[in-house]
């Protein structure tokens, strides 16, 4: 079964001009959406397949400022508000609760890395509460287990993927923005330099402005205009359990297995980091941007297969806006579950959790995660097209930030005050080697 979502409508008629279009549903683009349409733009979302069926529906959940690198934690922190503002602004639900976020280790390297966090995140105003030994076995004593220590963030929280991007999108409509699925932007026009219009496969929107929310498939696009943006995909396999284990956390990592107690009272269980690589063409082109990612995260992570070839995101054709292009072959990037990954992933947290034993598998799945080469996402107005707004790159951060990001979109676009300081996110950043600058997380 593939990761659970929540189908919203689609309006039926394409405009033809908009202040601003935004390419791309997932929860970056819906929320750059709603926040431009509430300061009073006329705001066209096109999707090439459903809202939120790309990553922001198969990530574990989790809205987080603990163990953020310097970069990203005053976006986390402003997400977190956002999040819980955005239920009472728009009366609609996704699922975000601040649970508070649990780590457990018996590793003293780990917890003293999570100690010179804490240490850090006390300089910014953020508090997380280290805990001993008897403290973390006590919290943790589902696991039956002693620990050595851990950590408690009670200001972090979750959302539930399923429902988190759906809901931004009606929220959208309410406030009178159009949301349009099954709509691939197929490119962009500019007019004297400047962008004058986005290339749908249902038609063209004339517009001022273009926010490509594009996920794994930002850097195909740009290519087509001569934008150089390098971005690679590890495909990360997780799974879902049924209700049925009792006395567990809400959210809970440690390094063999992570549990994160999903709306339904099931929990998503996952193995923090692991994924596979599929190589491709757009991640040899990038390979040597990458050295230093990979170098610090190779255990981690295994070679892959042609699922990359199969899916096409990252392939470095390029394509005439007067025909079907690889978006429109591959409406919902789906790669396949890794199942050696579900088996023991399965297995870690029935031996952590053992009252997982009361409950069976409902699904499993796999995601393209989106990175950067220093891990940091991608958000600014391209300088050699002005008008045309990049924001991908999430690097597995993206949903617990994405309503930090999509605010930080709207501030850009329509000239106000950034919610944070936008410089450390901006695409000329990646002209640089990434030595020295990958994200701790
Ligand atoms: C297994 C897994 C676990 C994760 N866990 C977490 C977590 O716990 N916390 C966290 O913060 N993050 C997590 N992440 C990362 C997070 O899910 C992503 O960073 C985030 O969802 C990215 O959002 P996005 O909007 O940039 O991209 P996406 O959600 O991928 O959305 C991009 C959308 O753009 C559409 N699109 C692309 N090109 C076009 C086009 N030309 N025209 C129209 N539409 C287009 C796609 O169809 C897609 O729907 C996880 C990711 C995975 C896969």
């Amino acid at each position: 079964m593939p990761a659970p979502l929540k189908l919203i409508d689609t309006t039926p008629q394409l405009p033809e001009t908009a202040d601003a279009v935004v390419i791309g549903g997932g929860i970056v683009g819906v929320f750059a959406a709603y926040y431009l349409a509430r300061r009073g733009l006329k705001v066209a979302l096109v999707e090439k397949g459903r809202i939120g069926a790309e990553q922001s529906s198969r990530n574990w959940g989790w809205c987080r400022q603990q163990n953020r690198d310097a970069r990203e934690l005053p976006m986390a922190t402003k997400s977190l508000d956002l999040w819980e503002r955005f239920a009472a602004e728009s009366g609609e639900d996704t699922g975000f609760r601040r649970c508070g976020l649990f780590y457990l280790s018996n590793s003293e390297e780990e917890l003293a890395g999570w100690a010179r966090w804490r240490d850090f995140a006390l300089t910014v105003g953020v508090t997380t509460h280290m805990l001993d030994s008897a403290e973390a076995t006590e919290r943790g004593r589902a696991t039956g287990k002693p620990w050595k220590g851990g950590v408690f963030s009670p200001t972090d929280g979750t959302a539930d993927p399923a429902s988190a991007a759906p809901a931004v999108a009606r929220a959208i409509l309410k406030i009178g923005g159009t949301v349009h699925q099954s709509c691939a932007a197929r490119g962009i026009e500019t007019e004297g330099g400047r962008l004058s219009g986005v290339v749908t496969e249902h038609g063209t929107i004339r517009t001022k402005t273009a926010v490509l929310a594009g996920g794994a498939w930002a850097s195909s696009f740009c290519r087509q205009f001569g934008i150089r943006f390098p971005q690679a995909s590890v495909r990360s396999s997780i799974l879902a359990v049924s209700p049925g284990a009792i006395g567990l956390p809400d959210a809970l990592h440690t390094a063999a297995v992570s549990v994160t107690r999903r709306r339904d009272g099931g929990y998503t269980l996952a193995i923090s980091g692991r994924g596979r690589v599929d190589p491709t063409p757009q991640q040899l082109r990038f390979a040597p941007q990458f050295l230093p990612m990979f170098a610090r995260r190779w255990r981690s992570l295994a070679p892959g297969g042609l699922e990359g070839f199969r899916s096409g995101h990252e392939s470095l054709t390029h394509w005439s806006l007067d025909a079907p292009t690889p978006m429109e072959r591959m409406r919902i990037l789906d790669p396949a579950v890794d199942k050696d990954t579900i088996r023991l992933t399965h297995s870690r947290a029935l031996d952590l959790l053992p009252d997982l034993k009361n409950t069976s598998i409902t699904a499993a799945w796999a995601g393209y995660i989106d990175s950067t080469p220093d891990g940091v996402p991608g958000i600014g107005e391209i300088a050699a097209v002005p008008g045309f707004i990049l924001a991908a790159g999430f690097s597995g951060h993206g949903f617990g930030i994405g309503p930090g990001a999509g605010h930080l979109v709207a501030d850009i676009v329509t000239g106000h005050e950034p919610i944070v300081d936008p410089r450390p996110y901006h695409p000329d950043r990646f002209r640089k080697s990434a030595w020295g600058q990958v994200a701790d997380f």
